[in-house]
């Protein structure tokens, strides 16, 4: 059974509003009506922590309030008492906690809760807010030369300032970026800050490397000259963001469009809009404030961003979104770079590793509850161990703790949006329709945000599974029996943005990788190619096109200037006029020299070419000052 009966439902319910008493804003545990999500959220724990849930809940039903209230005091301060009682009142901090969390943000209110505790209404936010968006925009415009006139050092001072603040405030962040988004808290704590963090610490050690004029090689035929690459500013960057990781993709794109000497306009998603997080890091670390602006709101006021004919827009979000950026920005023929969706190809081989391959298809699939960009959403497994495979992923997904909680004990967080969330319950009934055999989550009662992993087997390719993005978390399997087949697989897709091959054997691997039509791709290992800032990220086909960080990106927020240099003198160039058939003679036995025989004896064709043609310049050009 696995209902809570009416006593334990009240126990729980005590627990409940002793950790969330309610205030101004948020309502009580009680107040928010989540108790009546429990039997959704309880059916999807593990036996023995059903029962032990159950026989705690009876317990706080029965206890007067004030002996509740101690018991989870003391849980919740576990790690001060003395090591052999410590261990059962941590298990009653971790399960009693999760629980309730998880009831409080699955509920259907959880918008209102989040958005009424964070002031933040979404119709005025639609409505760009009190913002005027012309006026602010005109602000970052002003603020260009100050920002440009900073060196790239100058610039590093703040990111190392801001990556201090960041440090400093982690806490309070994960805080904000749960509340909003509903992940879990090693979600947030390790895609979030320490994917950020990572980020500026690369922007500190390489940015003025990478920055820094450079000189390119002069051909010959040009000698005398010196041929110079310069990265300066765009002017002002829009940078628009999703709602799956609200604070890595608006800290890293504002601070790579930074670091180049741009200001930056930033709009982050509607769904998350983390009111006034971002502006409390910049605060933090010195930034003036019209150097980088926040403006809340929905499409409409990233349209209109978009008529204040930034430098450069970088986009990430949705591919259907991302044609409409790009049809807007066309009319200014403004640049964009696109970093839209995915439907990332696992393929595992029979020699791989499987036990290694099981955990990364699920932590791959799952990370962020599956809300993201490069989540593993077909995992393609050889014939010969696609039985143990599946096998082996049911019971390792089955082991996953879901929850809002905040300790770092849950595995995976909730949908962040009734939105995605349909659409996997979309994906979910077409699959079953068509004949898939759903073999872990089938309970889920399609609505919840609470979604359990989804495993399912027999999947073919007239499923949405297979073809959509689903952006949530599911893992549809597929089976191969030759390495031309998983390619086929993989490649079967409107989408590329990141992919992942798993075998022993580095030769076949690596040939693999490149046969897939991708952006990114990890060798034995899974999303990792975003783990390293030094290398490009971005996508082909559907996915989107453009390189953000490493160099590439660096020079994605900048005006890769040309520059050729040459002492004054009195010389004129060869190909400048006159023209006449002499001159083009010698063109063409130039022409001859430089790209025909090459090494020591084209040089010296080269040199006597080069120089008769220079003495006839030079006469012709006497002939006419004369
Ligand atoms: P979305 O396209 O709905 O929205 C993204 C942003 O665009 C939001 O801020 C939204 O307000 C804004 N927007 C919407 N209409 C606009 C318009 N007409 N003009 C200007 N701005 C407009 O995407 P989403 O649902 O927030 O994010 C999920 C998608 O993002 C998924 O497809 C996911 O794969 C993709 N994504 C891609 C990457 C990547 O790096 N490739 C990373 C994360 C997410």
């Amino acid at each position: 059974m696995s209902r809570l009966s009416r006593l334990q439902a009240k126990g729980l319910q005590k627990a409940g509003d002793i950790m969330i008493p309610g205030d101004e804003v948020l309502p009580s545990f009680t107040r928010s009506g989540s108790i009546a999500a429990a039997d959704r959220i309880v059916e999807f724990l593990t036996e023995s922590d059903r029962a032990g849930l159950k026989g705690v809940a009876v317990l706080f039903a029965i206890l007067p309030r004030p002996f509740v209230k101690g018991l989870l005091w003391l849980a919740a301060n576990a790690n001060r008492l003395p090591s052999f009682l410590a261990p059962p009142f941590r298990e009653l901090n971790l399960g009693v906690k999760g629980v309730v969390m998880s009831l409080y943000y699955s509920d259907v209110s959880m918008d209102r809760k989040i958005q009424g505790a964070l002031g933040y209404d979404a119709k005025v936010a639609g409505e760009s807010g009190d913002t005027n968006v012309e006026e602010a925009y005109g602000r970052l415009r002003a603020a260009q030369s100050a920002v440009r006139s900073l060196s790239v050092r100058d610039r590093l001072d703040f990111i190392r300032r801001l990556r201090e603040a960041i440090l400093a405030k982690r806490e309070w962040i994960v805080d904000q970026i749960q509340d909003a988004t509903g992940k879990s808290r090693t979600d947030a704590l390790t895609s979030e800050i320490f994917g950020t963090l990572d980020h500026l610490l690369f922007l500190e050690k390489y940015a003025e490397k990478h920055l820094r004029e450079k000189k390119v090689p002069t051909p010959p035929v040009l000698m005398g000259k010196k041929s110079l690459v310069r990265f300066e500013p765009l002017g002002t960057v829009l940078v628009i963001s999703p709602w799956n990781y609200p604070f890595y993709q608006a800290i890293v794109p504002i601070t790579s469009a930074f670091v180049c000497g741009n200001t930056v306009a930033y709009k982050p998603s509607e769904y998350t809009p983390l009111n006034g997080v971002v502006e409390a890091v910049l605060a933090d670390a010195g930034f003036n404030e019209d150097w980088i602006r926040v403006f809340y709101g929905a499409g409409d006021v990233g349209s209109k961003l978009i008529d204040q004919k930034p430098g450069k827009i970088f986009f990430t979000g949705s591919t259907s979104t991302g044609k409409k950026i790009m049809a807007q920005a066309s009319r200014d023929l403004i640049p964009v770079e696109l970093e839209l969706g995915g439907k990332d190809p696992m393929i595992v081989f029979a020699d791989a590793n499987i036990e290694r391959a099981v955990a990364g298809a699920a932590w791959g699939a799952l990370t962020n509850t599956g809300q993201s960009c490069t989540s593993v959403e077909k995992i393609i497994v050889e014939d010969a161990i696609y039985d143990d495979f599946r096998d082996r992923l049911v019971k390792e997904v089955s082991r996953l703790k879901l929850g809002v909680d905040r300790d770092g004990g849950a595995d995976l967080g909730l949908m962040t949006n009734d939105m995605q969330t349909k659409i996997v319950a979309d994906h979910l009934v077409d699959a079953e329709k068509k004949g898939a055999r759903v073999l872990v989550g089938s309970e889920w009662d399609r609505k919840s945000r609470a979604i359990p992993p989804l495993v399912f087997d027999g999947v073919t390719r007239e499923m949405k599974v297979y073809r959509e993005e689903s952006f949530g978390p599911v893992l549809p399997l597929l089976r191969f029996k030759s390495e031309a087949e998983a390619i086929e697989l993989a490649n079967d897709t409107e989408y590329g943005l990141s992919a992942s091959v798993w075998s022993k054997d580095l030769v076949r691997a690596s040939r693999v990788a490149d046969a897939i039509v991708t952006g990114n791709v990890s060798v034995n290992n899974v999303m990792i190619t975003e783990g390293n800032h030094a290398l490009p990220f971005g996508g082909v086909k559907n996915s989107g096109f453009g390189r953000f960080k490493g160099e590439w990106g660096l020079a994605a927020f900048s005006n890769v200037k040309a520059i050729m240099i040459e002492a004054s003198s009195k010389k004129i160039e060869a190909n400048w006029y006159p023209y006449t058939p002499e001159k083009y003679s010698k063109f063409n036995d130039l022409i001859t020299a430089v790209f025909g025989s090459q090494g020591f004896v084209g040089f010296v064709k080269f040199a006597i070419a080069g120089l008769k043609l220079e003495s006839y310049v030079a006469k012709v050009r006497s002939d006419r000052v004369r």
